[in-house]
């Protein structure tokens, strides 16, 4: 039995998602949205069907939705949509999907404490630029920490001191532990992805609450009212909706038991690894990911050898685990680089058992102290 523990790379399909996707993947549920059949239509109905519901989740209109072929996707819209407008602005610590759509746009990125958030006064300096910016992008909650981002206090700045620039927040790992209506409220440009929340993989959404700030790029066919051109991903979007409806009712319950196991995994292995050293305040992060920075030891080889013991982990963000270069988010945060290469990222949701943590708490702790004694 493997204790699977990377939920924030991607999480197992909750049973209604799969149901609802494989129903448009069989012979009745087969159209394109775009037709003018019967066929045709009964696929439309379910495309529009899933976005009132995803759209009422996100606290949009419908037609403040758009479909799209997932997180990646979502970022990269929001952030080239807007670099013909003016300079754009990020923290260091998103996702690549945003930082490399920034770069590419020859945006400038944001200092963050050594906790994990944005540098308010970095902010506010920027803000105050000769040219204003035309887009400030802050993640809901931090993929590799769990952080979760003041994302009031940075949008009511922003509108104070730029009021001509959109805020965009990928909410991609957010929206299992926080109620993503409540939480991405004021901002324009909201990122979700379906399968970091017992979705599909390749299919997310982009909530553009002004279509009129947002340049098209993603040319074609005129699908989603022009915005994301592209045969919908039926299937797929039928099985974010049920996805995002499942956890919509039980985020409360989700979250109050995942936070318990954490909570457990965390102290635990904090207790019995001498110089393990917890990332960012607990009270700043989602319930989800305990994530630990390890003094002599290689992220990659714990991987390999709790791999080895049946525990599924990470060292952080997909991209980074793998390769031996440190993560940007720990450097972003003043981790010294020493204990920034054995990061290390336990991610837990709606799956996860006392006996995962049980597994982890014993693999890791054998793992960490087996590599130290390496010659
Ligand atoms: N943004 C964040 C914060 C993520 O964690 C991820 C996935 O790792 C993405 C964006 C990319 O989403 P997707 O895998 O759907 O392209």
């Amino acid at each position: 039995m493997v204790a699977y523990l990377d939920h924030a790379a991607t999480t197992p399909m909750r049973p209604e998602a799969r149901r609802a996707t494989l129903a448009f993947m069989s012979e009745a549920g087969f159209g394109n949205p775009s037709g003018a059949h019967s066929v045709a239509r009964a696929a439309r109905r379910a495309v529009e069907d899933a976005r009132e519901v995803v759209a009422a989740a996100l606290g949009a209109e419908p037609s403040q939705l758009v479909f799209t072929a997932g997180g990646t996707e979502s970022d990269n819209m929001a952030v080239a949509g807007r670099s013909s407008r003016g300079p754009i602005l990020c923290s260091g610590v998103e996702h690549d999907a945003v930082l490399e759509s920034v770069r590419a746009a020859g945006g400038t990125t944001l200092r963050v404490s050594r906790d994990g958030q944005l540098d308010l006064d970095d902010l506010k300096a920027a803000l105050g630029a000769e040219v204003p910016p035309s887009l400030v992008s802050v993640m809901t909650a931090n993929n590799e920490t769990g952080v979760v981002q003041p994302l009031d206090r940075i949008i009511g700045i922003v509108r104070r001191k730029a009021p001509s620039a959109l805020v965009h927040t990928d909410a991609v790992q957010a929206v299992n532990w926080v109620d993503p209506a409540s939480a991405t409220a004021g901002a324009d440009l909201v990122s979700i992805s379906a399968h970091k929340f017992g979705g599909p993989q390749g299919v997310g959404a982009l909530v553009v609450r002004n279509p009129a700030g947002l340049d098209v790029t993603v040319h074609g066919g005129g699908q989603e009212a022009g915005r994301r051109s592209g045969t919908h991903n039926v299937a797929g979007i039928a099985g974010l909706a049920a996805a995002l409806a499942v956890v919509q009712e039980e985020r409360e319950a989700l979250v109050k038991r995942v936070a318990d196991l954490r909570d457990r995994l965390a102290d635990g292995l904090l207790t019995s690894i001498p110089g393990a050293v917890e990332t960012g305040r607990r009270e700043d992060k989602v319930a989800g990911i305990c994530h630990l920075c390890i003094p002599g030891v290689e992220s990659e080889a714990l991987i390999f050898l709790l791999d080895q013991a049946g525990v599924c982990a990470s060292a952080g963000s997909a991209c980074a685990s793998g390769a031996t270069q440190v993560s940007h988010v720990l450097r972003a945060m003043g981790v010294p680089e020493e204990l920034a290469r054995g990061a290390l990222r336990l991610s837990l949701g709606w799956t996860t058992t006392d006996g995962d943590v049980d597994a982890a708490l014993e693999a890791v702790p054998a793992a960490v102290a087996r590599l130290r004694s390496a010659p």
